[in-house]
């Protein structure tokens, strides 16, 4: 029996798999991940470095480009503001630039790919606002002003003539964040958005996303490496390890129980973790690499998995169903409460 969802999904990834052309052939970086962000809700997708994270909000924002990069399989399905539903993984490109930028936002950990050096940040805001909408300059110009208030920017009617490198980092943060809000997005995705900045500040900054997250009932796809983060943020979270989701569940059962080793291994080396944001938790380090875990004909934790038995590698694990709301991708989960 399964409950209904509180909201329709403003996004349902459905067994992506997305591939990166290499010397010895396409390298499965997302291999088969399935996860699902409902309308208002905030999902933290968390692994180490190299797990497919990235790869996995390209994908979604339809930049894996052929001949370098492909998603070769599975579905993307995006839940439009009229309530279409639409495969953004079968997308052409002209429909995709149309949904970039307004209903689908982005973040990323550097503020400056996504801002133009040569033009104020206000004219920055303005241009992508007469890209998506129909509207004038000079009201396009003072909607400007108004975002740049929203996300806490002081004196922005004066802030908006400013050029990026005239400002600090919180503040070219806080801007990317303006211009990815611009348009309303239902859905925005932020790829380690605070992740440079200084704890006061990415403090600020996440409670600014939450609050507009509110208001605007958008969905959020956040990345992130600090486990501090994903407590104060999160209300699902999305374990991945060498390209697959290997555990899933709300925040609150993720920190209490996690099943999956790989998870276990994580919250374990996290002592008396407080769900604030306090000094830096980052992803702990557990021994062994992931470097040829996408070789394994089995579990791709096998190797640095103190469970592991032969059935581990036979075979890459189904994901087992704990509860109405939590996965895992482990064959030993049951016996690992
Ligand atoms: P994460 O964001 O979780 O750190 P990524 O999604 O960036 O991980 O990368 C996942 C895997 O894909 C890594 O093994 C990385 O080396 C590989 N990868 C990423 N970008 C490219 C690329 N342009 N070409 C080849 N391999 C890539
Ligand atoms: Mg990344």
């Amino acid at each position: 029996m399964t409950e209904p969802p509180l909201e329709p999904p403003v996004l349902e990834v459905r067994n992506l798999v997305s591939a990166f052309r290499t010397r010895s052939g396409w390298f499965r970086a997302v291999d088969g991940v399935s996860l699902e962000i409902p309308r208002g809700r905030t999902v933290a997708l968390v692994g180490e470095s190299g797990s497919g994270k990235s790869a996995t909000t390209l994908s979604i924002m339809g930049l894996l480009k052929p001949p370098y990069a492909r998603i070769a399989s599975g579905q993307i399905l995006f839940r439009s503001r009229e309530g279409t539903i639409r495969d953004l993984a079968r997308l052409d490109d002209r429909s995709m630039r149309a949904l970039r930028g307004n209903e689908i936002g982005m973040v990323f950990q550097d503020p400056m790919t996504s801002l133009n050096p040569t033009q104020t940040v206000g004219w920055q805001i303005a241009e992508t606002l007469r890209l998506h909408r129909r509207i004038s300059a000079r009201a396009a110009a003072a909607e400007a002003v108004r975002l740049l208030g929203l996300v806490e920017i002081a004196d922005a009617s004066r802030r908006a003539e400013s050029y990026p490198h005239h400002l600090s980092g919180g503040m070219r943060q806080r801007v990317m964040i303006a211009m990815a809000l611009a348009c309303k997005p239902t859905l925005l995705l932020a790829d380690e958005p605070t992740t440079a900045l200084d704890v006061t500040v990415q403090a600020q900054i996440l409670r600014l996303i939450r609050g507009l997250q509110d208001e605007l009932g958008m969905g959020v796809l956040f990345i992130t490496h600090d486990m501090g983060v994903v407590a104060e943020i999160a209300d699902r979270v999305e374990v991945m390890y060498a390209g697959q989701v290997v555990e899933s569940a709300p925040v609150t059962t993720l920190f209490d129980a996690p099943r999956h080793p790989y998870t276990q291994a994580l919250m374990r080396s996290l002592p008396g973790l407080q769900r604030s944001i306090g000094p830096r938790r980052r992803l702990p380090v557990i021994p062994g690499s992931l470097e040829h875990a996408r070789e394994s004909t089995g579990c791709r934790f096998a190797d640095r998995c103190g469970f592991t038995e032969a059935a581990c590698r036979a075979a890459v694990p189904q994901v087992a169903q704990l509860s109405a709301v939590h996965q895992a991708r482990c064959l030993r989960s049951q016996e690992l409460a």
